[in-house]
């Protein structure tokens, strides 16, 4: 039978507990920031009148719907 230590049993239970909880974490934000990726990947801001909307179709240069001017597709900054 191997002795271990009542210290080692403690520090061991701890660290996987907490190994459990990071790793659950982790993986939870990384999902988070996918979906919050993908929920601005169709977002645009219009560079004259700051209209936001969404546009899903593949134009490049798709036009703002209150003032009509084309718009270039750049990475969507929510604030
Ligand atoms: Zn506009």
């Amino acid at each position: 039978m191997i002795r271990v230590p009542l210290t080692v049993i403690v520090f061991l239970y701890l660290f996987v507990f907490l190994a459990v909880i990071f790793a659950g974490w982790f993986v939870d934000e990384r999902r988070r920031q996918r979906r919050a990726r993908q929920a601005l990947q169709f977002r645009l801001r219009c560079a004259i009148c700051g209209f936001e909307f969404e546009d899903r179709s593949a134009s490049p240069l798709p036009n703002c719907p209150r003032c009509g001017r084309p718009n270039e597709r750049v990475e969507f900054d929510p604030l």
